[in-house]
């Protein structure tokens, strides 16, 4: 363990929760320990909690509405990346497919784990080419001796996610699963400073589910709230990196304010409202274009007539493997800006 130093500590009391949110299992479709878990921090800090259909867990603060304030939304997915049984051979081998955005060559050499607590690593055909290596070249060995014992422990549909500690590396973090726990982690934060707190909005924040699988959480929970603004909180990638595809976002540069993915252009007015509280409130900010992925505001902008969403950004490096590496100063930096968003009257800004 590294001591945490005074400067980090906004940020720092922070890593106790976030470790206990990037090591609970809970790939898409099976989010329900992460949710136990967040039900448990921010009970006390908000006026109601509710668990909808999907499993999304939703949760009021009221505000004073008609006075300058709006009705918000504020997601972040529970859901992980993970791989789903799909057969069983002879000799227990579990043959897998993706649940999610997982890359075979983040596989090799890496353990998963099942829910019941089921550990297994990953095995490949002979290959004439690295190259060749895709999903259905590999398999899942649990060290079962055949069929039968693996079928004893593992079913087909049961769905792995991997199997990794957080490591503390100062002022840096790296993990399984940031996308998206470190969203979970800075809305939980912004419920706990914000608890006492007259928002002249009322905000509702969503832990969504099943995001990594097509953002099937939030589309029903911008439904049921029917939001006047929508922000998802989730990571970005970056381009800080040897060689990396050209993108401006760094690692400890701040949050990010996006300006588009391939899910979503976000609305001009929620993101000049995010740029302006940043400003106001001196938090350093960067603008983000990502090439190639979405977020929850994917959905919750198409969401009935339409709904002006935008998205904080928690710039991670690695994402969608077993260790993606976040700043906690970017951490503070987000945690801030959403606290800002929620206390600012928002009825005029969109
Ligand atoms: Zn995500």
């Amino acid at each position: 363990m590294k001591d945490v130093s005074k400067d980090e500590e906004g940020a720092g009391g922070m890593k106790d929760i976030i470790k206990k949110l990037v090591e609970t299992y809970g790939p898409s479709g099976s989010e329900d320990r992460v949710r136990d878990l967040i039900r448990d921090e921010i009970q006390g800090a908000v006026d109601e909690i509710r668990v909808d259909a999907l499993g999304n867990l939703i949760a009021l603060k009221r505000g004073c509405r008609g006075d300058g304030g709006a009705k918000l939304l504020i997601a972040a997915h529970m859901d992980e990346i993970g791989v789903i049984v799909t057969y069983i051979d002879d000799s227990g081998f579990l043959r897998f497919s993706n649940v999610g955005g997982v890359s075979p060559f983040t596989l090799i050499g890496q353990r998963v784990v099942f829910a019941n607590g089921t550990v297994g690593t990953f095995g490949r055909e002979k290959l004439d080419d690295w190259k060749d290596l895709k999903l259905d070249k590999m398999f899942i060995d649990i060290g079962a001796k055949d069929r039968a014992e693996a079928e004893s422990r593992v079913k087909i549909g049961d769905v792995a996610c991997f199997y990794r500690e957080m490591t503390d590396i100062g002022g840096k973090l790296i993990a399984k699963s940031m996308d998206d726990r470190i969203g979970c982690a800075v809305v939980v934060e912004a419920i706990k400073r914000t608890k006492g707190i007259e928002s002249p909005n009322e905000v509702y924040f969503v832990f969504t589910v099943q995001e990594e699988v097509g953002l099937r959480g939030a589309r029903t929970a911008a439904y049921g709230v029917n939001p006047d603004i929508g922000i998802a909180v989730d990571v970005t990638t970056t381009g800080d990196t040897p060689e990396a595809p050209r993108m401006s976002v760094k690692l400890g540069a701040g949050p990010a304010i996006k300006v588009k993915d391939t899910s979503v252009v976000a609305h001009p007015r929620v993101k000049n409202l995010m740029i302006e509280a940043a400003s106001s409130a001196g938090i350093p900010y960067q603008l983000e274009i990502l090439d190639f992925g979405g977020t929850d505001a994917g959905s919750i902008h198409t969401t009935r007539e339409g709904i002006p969403s935008g998205v904080l950004s928690i710039p991670a490096r690695y994402v969608h493997t077993p260790s993606e590496m976040v700043d906690m100063g970017d951490v503070e930096g987000a945690v801030k800006l959403l606290v800002e968003i929620v206390k600012r009257p928002l009825a005029g800004s969109v």
